[in-house]
């Protein structure tokens, strides 16, 4: 039995039901094992089982009053996976779905995507079962305030600087950030994603959907191609989604599709943006209202967005979005680039026929990392006191992109695997890490 099959083995064996996070670590273990081979130390020192143990995960109650007077316990998470290379660095989910074992995917995936940012921050994820959706400002606002009176504890500028993810978007971040700052009386960057008047940092918002698209845009460059012209796939209408899709369109791309959590709009004219920002941003309404702006599109319940014609698919939804079936029709159909912006939106089973099938794939690891990326520079910004102007966040966004592109790129070649974006991102994510551990001594 080779060395990844024996800690894989262990993993199924100590987190049943964590069906994602074992998805997640098969992944990784898999596509490193040439550096395994090539650094027997890692072994020796017990490296994987101690990469894929969190350093510490914290699990809390978190009781609310709604607007009712009725009082609602949710459960809060917060999975420290890994400081080696800098503070925990990490999202939080709002969203029904939240358990352990998508927290801990999150987490685990977290620790390589930071690390190919080229900045010291480590990985982690947090976050809750509560469902924003539906609620009062003020029963957000009580579940935010309740969860940080457990999670203030345990983080900090310099130890764990949580951010957004689904369900948590600038509002949640004031709420949080407010109560932070009351329980411990200080005013510092211990949350990214706050809001422009109190050490938010400009292209925040953008940054991960700018991000995906600076990150495909290179992978198209390696083919002498570009946005021009193409037709676009985007899932999803969140934060991610919005902004992959005005970054496409501004490089001259076609989006046609959208989707919510409910269904998912068909526009042959091109998504007008506006509107689905106006539906999603201020309104927090349906995808299917974008009927109202543009009646000659057509709205469809349910999945399926992956059916419609493209040249380009962009997942930027939610995790195992995209499956087999889904793969094949987007083959079938002629789509030649599948880039995730989402966090594991693609199925194992899905990647791989994507990939045999010549489809170029990058994975959320890389592709998504501009979000974080540009997080770690909020914090810079956050320490040094002062702010930078869009147009200065945007462009060291679009460097680290194409260095993180690079860097994936790169790796892959040096092992074998030209083009595969996969195991070029694990590897490279993975290398840094490994050396940072093997550097501090068993921890
Ligand atoms: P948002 O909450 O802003 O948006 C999520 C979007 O996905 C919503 O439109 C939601 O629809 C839709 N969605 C959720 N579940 C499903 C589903 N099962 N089927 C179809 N659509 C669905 O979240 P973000 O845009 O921030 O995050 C999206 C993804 O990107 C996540 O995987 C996240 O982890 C990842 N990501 C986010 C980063 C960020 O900076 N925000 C950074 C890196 C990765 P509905 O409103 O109906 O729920």
């Amino acid at each position: 039995m080779t060395y990844v099959e024996r800690v894989l083995q262990d993993i199924i064996r100590k987190n049943p039901a964590q069906d994602e996070y074992i998805q997640a670590t098969t992944e990784v273990l898999h596509s490193i094992e040439p550096v395994l081979d090539a650094h027997p130390e890692y072994e020796a020192n017990a490296l994987l089982e101690r990469l894929t143990e969190p350093e510490r995960i914290i699990i809390f109650r978190v009781p609310w009053v709604d607007d009712a007077g009725k009082t609602h316990v949710n459960r809060g998470f917060r999975v420290q996976y890994n400081s080696a290379i800098g503070p925990i660095k990490g999202g939080l989910r709002l969203h029904p779905s939240v358990n352990l074992g998508i927290m801990k995917f999150l987490g685990f995936e977290q620790i390589f995507k930071n690390s190919l940012t080229g900045l010291p921050i480590g990985g982690g994820k947090g976050g809750s079962d509560f469902d924003p959706k539906g609620k009062s400002d003020r029963e957000v606002m009580a579940f935010c305030q309740s969860f940080m009176n457990e999670l203030y504890r345990h983080i900090g500028a310099d130890v764990d600087v949580p951010a957004g993810d689904i369900g948590v978007g600038a509002r949640e971040i004031g709420y949080l950030f407010g109560q932070y700052k009351r329980l411990t009386g200080l005013y510092e960057g211990v949350l990214t994603g706050k809001g422009l008047t109190y050490g938010g940092s400009l292209a925040r918002k953008e940054a991960t959907g700018y991000g995906l698209v600076y990150f495909a845009s290179e992978m198209l460059k390696v083919k002498n191609d570009s946005f021009e012209g193409k037709t676009v796939i985007v899932s999803g209408s969140g934060n991610v989604a919005i902004y992959a899709a005005e970054k496409a369109t501004q490089f001259g791309a076609k989006v046609v599709a959208m989707c919510d959590s409910t269904g998912w709009v068909y526009d042959a004219e091109g998504i007008d943006l506006a509107a689905v920002k106006e539906i999603k941003e201020v309104k927090r309404g349906r995808i299917r209202e974008y009927l109202n702006y543009r009646p000659s599109a057509e709205y469809h319940d349910g999945k399926g967005i992956w059916t419609v014609k493209c040249d380009v698919a962009l997942p930027c939804a939610t995790q195992n979005e995209l499956d087999l079936e889904d793969a094949k029709t987007l083959v079938a159909n002629g789509c030649k680039l599948v880039a995730e912006g989402a966090n594991m939106p693609t199925t194992l089973e899905a990647t791989e026929y994507l990939q045999k099938n010549g489809v170029n794939f990058a994975p959320g690891k890389a592709a998504n990392a501009g979000g974080v990326a540009t997080s770690a520079l909020e914090m810079s910004q956050n320490s040094m006191r002062l702010s930078w102007s869009f147009e200065e966040v945007d462009s060291k966004l679009h460097d680290i992109m194409k260095g993180i592109h690079r860097n994936a790129y790169e790796a892959a070649k040096a092992y074998g695997f030209e083009g595969n974006y996969v195991v070029g991102a694990n590897i490279a994510g993975f290398l840094k890490v490994a050396e940072a551990m093997m550097a501090q001594g068993v921890c």
